[in-house]
């Protein structure tokens, strides 16, 4: 079976930011930055995404949520750790209660590092995630068709 390409969507999903990252990917939505121009649409159903954009560390509390949206949304996914608080914990990192980075428990294939990410290095790293989907899309239908 041939994917079809569709406009990508996005889940975004603030694991335990201090809200900083979350303001910036806000932005991104605004007419000043304005992702649409690129097809997207964020969406909080993750069995309508295709991206899941996390801000904030892994603790305990968060683990099984981040796990669990991560596994309804459908085959192919792209994940992306927005903030150093995503890639390592950041400055909670020696927290109690925080295990680290998103890359604790889920596959991810875009790192947006910065504190807090600015909206630019957000878009940049969606667009990368939009190439590395198209890859996959592309790799499970070759798949499927036995090449
Ligand atoms: S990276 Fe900085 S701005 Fe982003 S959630 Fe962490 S502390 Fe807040």
């Amino acid at each position: 079976m041939a994917y079809l390409s569709k406009s990508p969507w996005i889940l975004h999903y603030d694991a335990s930011s201090c809200n900083g990252c979350d303001i910036e990917i806000l932005a991104c939505l605004t007419p000043r930055y304005d992702v649409e121009r690129f097809g997207i649409i964020n969406t909080g159903n993750p069995k309508h995404a295709d991206i899941l954009v996390i801000t904030g560390g892994v603790n305990e509390q968060n683990r099984s949520v981040i796990q669990n949206l991560y596994d309804q949304m459908p085959h192919p996914k792209v994940v992306v750790g927005v903030g150093i608080c995503a890639c390592t914990g950041g400055i909670f990192k020696e927290c109690y209660n925080i295990a680290g980075g998103v890359g604790e428990i889920l596959p991810v294939d875009v790192w947006v590092p910065g504190c807090a990410a600015r909206p630019e290095q957000i878009i940049d790293g969606i667009v990368k995630a939009l190439g590395i989907l198209e890859q996959k899309r592309a790799d499970m239908s070759r798949a499927e068709a036995g090449a």
